[in-house]
């Protein structure tokens, strides 16, 4: 089920780029290390653990928990009609934390809440990673 939020279309650049393009496929990319085998986010051209630069974009499982979140009730200018809206750290299946949004209500979000990778519409064509609970994409 696809989302549509309030949002800001970023002007990327380089691996931004890159990293925004696989979005619009419906692909989250992570960042994965050839050498040591880490994963890392957001993706770059070097490795974070180990500093090699044998790596290679992947496509994230889409499974993870809720790290910590928190609740925003007065929106920035432009979020105004998405208040109140979470702000979420999700650590994905591979062992990467990211920043997101959780689609549920204040009743259901907690940390260590089992999610799932989705995506939400910002602007006609630009969506962004979004998470749901499991078992409701
Ligand atoms: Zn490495």
């Amino acid at each position: 089920m696809s989302q549509t939020f309030s949002g800001v279309v970023p002007e990327t650049r380089g691996e931004e780029t890159i990293w925004f393009d696989q979005c619009q496929k419906g692909k989250l990319s992570i960042l994965k290390c050839l050498e040591c085998k880490s994963f890392s986010f957001f993706p770059t051209s070097v490795c974070r653990n180990c500093s090699s630069r044998a790596v290679e974009l992947a496509d994230a499982d889409g499974r993870g928990i809720v790290h910590t979140f928190s609740w925003v009730y007065r929106a920035p200018h432009g979020f105004e009609t998405s208040v109140p809206y979470n702000i979420a750290i999700v650590e994905l299946f591979e062992g990467v934390k990211l920043m997101s949004r959780v689609v549920c209500d204040e009743d259901t979000l907690r940390c260590g809440l089992e999610v799932q990778l989705s995506f939400a519409k910002i602007a006609p064509n630009f969506q962004v990673p979004i998470f749901v609970p499991s078992g409701k994409r």
